[in-house]
C-alpha cells in the first residue's frame, strides 16, 4: 500500500495526471464522488447487517434516509477538500520540479542547452550524426579592449545567430566561455558545412554595436561526422582538432575533420612546402 501511493505520488510530480490547476480540481471531484459512493454502499450495507443480526438499534427505514441525505454530501466534501488541498500542493512541487529542470539545463547567459543537456541530446540520437563546434575568434581581445560585459553580449548575440539561423529543432549548446556546439542528425557532409558556412558568414556579416561602438566579430568551426552510436568523444575529438586546424589557418573559416588526414597527408608529401592549413579552408 505505502509503495503504491509512493509511486503514485512520483508520478504525480512528474506533472502525470496533475497537469494544471484545472485537472486537480476535476479529478478530486470525480474521486470524491467515488468515494462518496463507495461511503453510501458501506453505510447502507452496515445498516443491513446490524438488521440482519437483529442489531439496530432504531428503525430501519429512518435510518436509511437519514444515511441518503447525510453520507453522500459530506463524505463527497470531505474527499473533494482532501484530495484537492494534496493534489494543488503536489502540482506546486511537480511545477518548480520542472522548473529547476529547465534550470539546471540551460546555460544562464545565453539560454541556450548547456553541456549536460546537449550531452543528454547526443546520448539519445542514433544513425549518422554531424557535430559542429564553433568557437569566437580573438574573443580575449574583446574581453580586453571593451570589458566583460561586452563580452558577454557578444556571446548572447552569437548564440541568437547560432538559434535563429538552425531553428527550434536542433541541439544548439553553449558548452563552453564563448565556445557553442550543434548537433545535426541523419544529415550528411555538404548539409553540416553548408550549416556551418551559413552562420559563419551571418556572424561576420551582422555588424555588432556594442556600447555605442562596432565590433567585428567572427568564429572558426570544426564538422565531424559518424554514427552516433561510436560515442561523443569520438566525435568531439575530430571536430575540436578540426576547429584547432581552422584557428591556425586564420580563423572566420570552416575545417571538416577529414580534412585533418588530408592536411598530414599533404605535410608528410615528398614535395610539399604548403602548409596544411592553407588548403584547410572550406569555401561553400
Ligand atoms: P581564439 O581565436 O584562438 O579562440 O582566441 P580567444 O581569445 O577567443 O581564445 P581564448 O580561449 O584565449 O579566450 C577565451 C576567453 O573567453 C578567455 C576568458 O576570459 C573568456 N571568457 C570565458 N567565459 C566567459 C564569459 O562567460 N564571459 C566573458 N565575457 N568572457 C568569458
Ligand atoms: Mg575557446
Ligand atoms: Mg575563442
Amino acid at each position: 500500500m505505502f509503495d503504491l501511493v509512493h509511486v503514485w505520488v512520483i508520478r504525480q510530480l512528474t506533472l502525470g495526471e496533475f497537469a494544471s490547476r484545472q485537472s486537480v480540481l476535476s479529478k478530486a471531484a470525480l474521486m470524491a464522488a467515488k468515494i462518496a459512493v463507495f461511503a453510501y454502499l458501506l453505510n447502507i450495507v452496515g445498516h443491513l447487517i446490524l438488521v440482519a443480526f437483529g442489531l439496530l438499534p432504531y428503525p430501519l427505514l429512518p435510518a436509511l434516509v437519514v444515511a441518503t441525505m447525510l453520507t453522500p454530501p459530506v463524505s463527497f466534501i470531505v474527499a473533494v477538500i482532501a484530495y484537492s488541498v494534496v493534489g494543488l500542493a503536489i502540482y506546486d512541487l511537480g511545477v518548480s520540479r520542472q522548473r529547476f529542470e529547465t534550470l539546471s539545463r540551460t546555460d544562464m547567459l545565453s539560454g541556450l542547452m548547456n553541456r549536460r543537456a546537449f550531452l543528454d541530446t547526443f546520448e539519445l540520437a542514433r544513425g549518422p550524426v554531424a557535430l559542429i563546434l564553433f568557437d569566437i575568434d580573438r574573443f580575449k581581445s574583446i574581453n580586453d579592449s571593451l570589458g566583460h560585459k561586452a563580452g558577454d553580449d557578444v556571446i548572447v548575440r552569437t548564440a541568437q545567430c547560432l538559434a535563429s539561423a538552425l531553428g527550434s529543432g536542433e541541439a544548439i549548446a553553449r558548452i563552453g566561455g564563448e565556445e557553442f556546439a550543434v548537433l545535426l542528425t541523419g544529415q550528411g557532409t555538404e548539409r553540416a558545412m553548408q550549416v556551418a558556412e551559413t552562420i559563419r558568414a551571418s556572424v561576420e556579416g551582422r555588424g555588432l554595436t556594442i556600447g555605442g561602438r562596432q565590433v567585428s566579430v567572427t568564429v572558426s568551426a570544426g564538422v565531424s561526422e559518424g554514427l552516433a552510436e561510436l560515442g561523443f568523444s569520438e566525435l568531439f575529438s575530430g571536430a575540436d582538432r578540426a576547429l584547432y586546424l581552422a584557428k591556425a589557418s586564420g580563423r572566420n573559416r570552416i575545417v571538416h575533420a577529414r580534412e585533418l588526414v588530408e592536411a598530414s597527408m599533404d605535410l608528410s608529401g615528398p614535395d610539399n612546402g604548403q602548409a596544411a592549413g592553407s588548403r584547410a579552408r572550406f569555401t561553400a
